[in-house]
């Protein structure tokens, strides 16, 4: 045990092409030219590339690897890699390894299977991947992995990565300017940092592959509650199975070897729901590294008969999964701006940067709702345990107070030397776990950091930080024209947080956000409710909104337009698949199952009136079951309709309105006839496994 333990920081990271990896094999000035490539202090050289390439390839080789990949991130959320092999034919009928700089840089994968939201017509279906410098190659398997942005034939984003990398400049120029402004001038550029918490479930092998909905789905579209559910409140952090630590402790130990700095992991409320959080590094790594982490639960999973499901909402009735996005912006000095400190000076800036993701968050609420916008969230948020589809922020007692201060301290500033007269005294140090107590808040303050936990357990990271991002640099940019005209600075940082401290009241929320209370104390104060996720994804397109995105160069108008193309697509295609999934199952699994049963009480009808018995019961039963297997038959045959009524829409809009208000109440129809069937037919002829069976035998 002791040697396992000693190994573990040597294998921490053994497959990834890291800084001291490059250190080792690259001469001095290489590398240092390297980091300033990296740092955006200069260009990368063909010289530079090829040296790179070439010492990738040895380290490659050496480990083992054939090929190499441009990995990439396209709108599917999921990645996508083409391999190619180091090996070159020479002339004599043999072959060399080899990796040029130019294959490091770039390749061209054939691009029109992917999503483009009318960005690329497929007669010039040529797409570029681009090295992102910023996130480290790595090895799995026997390929080497290049992290690549991807783009158009014209440049156009065609992934999750380039707006990601675009907002990480934006936030760092707008934050530098204004501690510029504040008198900072150490500072030269600041990353926004994440540490996504990972929600999932495990299900056993054998239930999933008699499920054509989770195979299909991800979900469960049919299913009658288990006796008993999360009620307990038992699961969370409680004792980890045997065959769960086991399936942990591999995940572990894979990600450490790619460099994922897997932390901590624990029981989540559901039962058979567990989480895995790593610690947190910058934004564009991070996003990377969640997405290895998807992959390795799903990988890692299958070794111990488990299949990991990622949907946000796979068992109704039950906890969803999310995916907490914590958040925060850190110096190149190494300094945290949401950590609130001890000193005035601190304070300031604390405050500034703290009001600045407020004012953000009230302003561009429906930004922040739209890069949640999937079908899973549809299912999840505003469900059991999931935070509203109402934007608030938590922001603990203490800073509520201060918050309250700010704003009321400038009703009469000149003559008040309240707590907050900036310069004049100190915050009261903020002992983290005072901050942390509301675990129903969509958008939390932790102590040191912002948690944004509507993000849904599937979705890629990088959407939802590229627009926290964004919108927290649009008011920095608003806040550091104000700072930079000012005469005095500390005035004009008082008059600023006072403005935002009234402007943004309504935003701050410490109360229960599941309660039925706030969803009316919320509409109230103005804040936007959008549960309908195709309504949410249409606010992207107001002009304010395309004006924000083309203001911070993170996406232009027509890179919006087809982004939200392709998610109303994407919300077409998953309705479509559940809808055909549901009638699948409920013709051909469910009413056969039905129709034997009834049968049987048929027949057991029979024999008991030949018996000489009245068999009441039994007719009740018959009557119960045929009544509701009328019902069920009604209900597939409206479904059948819908669903091939789907192709009279035109737009895709008219389309994907036409799957929420016409298709999925008349799935949910079926899905109530068969689970009032699931609890009057005999268990042993029901044709699928059970909640009970697949939440709780592990
Ligand atoms: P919770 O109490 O919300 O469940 P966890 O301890 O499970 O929190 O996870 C907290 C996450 O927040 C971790 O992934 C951690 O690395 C991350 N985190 C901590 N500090 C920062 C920061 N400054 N920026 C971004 N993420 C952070
Ligand atoms: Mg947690």
């Amino acid at each position: 045990m002791e040697t396992a333990i000693a190994k573990l920081p040597d294998a921490f990271g053994v497959n990834v092409f890291s800084d001291a990896v490059m250190q080792n094999r690259l001469p001095q000035d290489v590398y240092q030219r390297f980091v300033e490539v990296r740092r955006g202090d200069a260009e990368l050289t063909v010289s530079i590339a090829d040296a790179l390439a070439g010492a990738m390839k040895e380290w490659a080789l050496e480990k083992g690897a054939t090929h190499y990949c441009h990995w990439f991130q396209p709108m599917t959320g999921l990645t996508a890699e083409k391999h190619e092999s180091f090996i070159s034919p020479t002339a004599d009928g043999k072959s060399v390894m080899e990796f040029s700089g130019k294959e490091l840089i770039k390749g061209e994968p054939d691009a029109s299977s992917f999503p483009s939201g009318g960005l690329r017509a497929t007669f010039e279906a040529r797409g570029y991947t681009a090295w992102d410098c910023t996130s480290s190659v790595f090895i799995k398997g026997r390929t080497m992995y290049i992290p690549c942005a991807f783009c158009s034939y014209t440049g156009m984003a065609l992934d999750k990565k380039t707006p990601l990398l675009r907002s990480m400049d934006a936030i760092s120029r707008q934050v530098v300017r204004v501690l510029r402004a504040l008198g900072v001038k150490d500072v030269n550029k600041v990353t926004a940092t994440l540490g996504p918490e990972q929600e999932y479930f495990l299900v056993d092998q054998h239930f999933f592959q008699k499920r054509l909905d989770l195979m299909l789905a991800g979900r469960t579209l049919f299913g009658a509650p288990s006796p008993r559910g999360q009620e307990l409140e038992d699961h969370y952090f409680g004792t980890l199975h045997e065959r769960i630590a086991a399936f942990m402790h591999e995940v572990n130990t894979e990600l450490w070897k790619l460099g994922v700095s897997a932390k901590i992991q624990h029981n989540e409320v559901a039962p058979a729901q567990y989480e895995l959080a790593p610690v947190f590094t910058s934004v564009n790594i991070a996003t990377d590294h969640n997405q290895l982490t998807m992959e390795t639960l799903q990988k890692v999973a299958q070794r111990h008969g488990f299949v990991c499901l990622l949907h946000e909402k796979p068992f109704v009735g039950v906890n969803g999964s999310g995916k907490h996005n914590n958040w925060s912006l850190m110096t190149d000095t190494g300094h945290n701006l949401l950590d609130p400190g001890q000193t005035p000076h601190d304070n300031m800036v604390f405050l500034i940067f703290l009001c600045a993701v407020i004012r953000a968050v009230d302003k561009y609420a429906n930004v922040l709702r739209a890069s949640v916008a999937n079908t899973g969230n549809e299912c999840r948020l505003g469900a059991n345990e999931a935070p509203p589809t109402i934007i608030s922020i938590f922001l603990g007692e203490q800073l509520t107070e201060i918050f309250e201060q700010l704003a009321a301290g400038g009703a009469n500033s000149s003559k008040q030397s309240g707590p907050l007269r900036l310069g004049i005294s100190t915050l009261p140090p903020l002992p983290k776990d005072s901050t942390d107590r509301n675990r129903t808040s969509p958008f939390a303050f932790t102590g040191n950091k912002f948690e944004f936990r509507m993000v849904g357990s599937s979705q890629s990271c990088a959407g939802p930080a590229f627009v926290i991002n964004t919108i927290v640099a649009d008011v920095l940019n608003e806040i550091a024209a104000e700072l930079e005209q000012a005469d005095d600075v500390r005035a004009a940082v008082q008059k600023i947080l006072q403005k935002i401290a009234t402007d943004h009241a309504r935003i701050v929320f410490n109360g229960d956000n599941y309660c039925h209370e706030w969803v009316q104390e919320a509409a109230r104060r103005g804040l936007p409710n959008i549960a309908s996720t195709i309504d949410s994804i249409e606010t992207l397109l107001e002009e304010e909104n395309m004006k924000l995105f083309e203001r911070n160069r993170v996406l232009s108008r027509t890179e919006l337009e087809a982004r939200t193309e392709i998610l109303l697509e994407n919300y077409i295609r998953t309705i479509h698949i559940e809808a055909c999934t549901t009638l699948h199952m409920a013709k051909r699994q469910i009413l056969p199952a039905c129709v034997k049963y009834a049968g049987k009480l048929a027949a057991a009808i029979v024999s008991v009136q030949s018996a000489g018995g009245q068999a009441d019961s039994q007719k009740k039963m018959l009557e119960k079951v045929c009544g509701l297997s009328d019902e069920l038959h009604g209900a597939i045959d409206k479904l059948d309709e819908k669903v091939k009524g789907a192709c009279n829409n035109k737009s895709t809009l008219e389309k994907a309105r036409y799957s929420r208000q016409d298709i999925i109440p008349q799935m949910n129809a079926v899905r109530k006839a068969s689970d009032e069937l699931e609890m009057v037919v005999d268990a042993d002829l029901w044709p699928l496994p059970t909640y009970a069976e697949m939440l709780f035998i592990i």
